[in-house]
């Protein structure tokens, strides 16, 4: 059993990409960076954002790491949604995701996957 927590894009989330249908029927198809799950199951502890522009990543997962210990349901895995991805190229983010996912695993120990799905 993987244990997950999402990052979205706050300028993304539900304004361009609503509802987060994709990445919800991407993890129910196991498809795109879900697909690495497919023959686990998975459990969605949380799913957040960045906190909006310029990106506050790591107090944000801070904080949410601490009410997930509160609440006995820490995560194993953070993914960068493709949000995230997709706003590097079309909304001038700030975030380098790449640094961004080393500086996680470091604080975090926890494995951390940019993108989820690929539609
Ligand atoms: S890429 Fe995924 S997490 Fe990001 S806004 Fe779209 S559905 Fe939500
Ligand atoms: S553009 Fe980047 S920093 Fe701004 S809300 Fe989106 S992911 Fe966060």
């Amino acid at each position: 059993m993987k244990k997950i927590l999402v990052v979205s894009c706050e300028n993304i989330r539900d304004k361009h990409c609503i509802a987060c249908l994709k990445c919800f029927k991407a993890l129910a198809r196991r498809e795109g960076e879900f697909a690495r799950y497919r023959d686990e199951e998975v459990q969605v502890v949380g799913w957040t954002t960045c906190g909006g522009c310029p990106g506050m990543v790591l107090p944000r997962i801070t904080l949410v790491q601490e009410l997930a210990r509160l609440y006995e349901n820490d995560f194993d895995v953070i993914h960068l949604g493709t949000c995230l991805v997709k706003a590097a190229k079309v909304c001038n983010c700030p975030l380098d995701l790449e640094s961004i996912k080393n500086k996680l695993e470091t604080v975090f120990k926890k494995e951390v996957v940019i993108g989820t799905h690929n539609y």
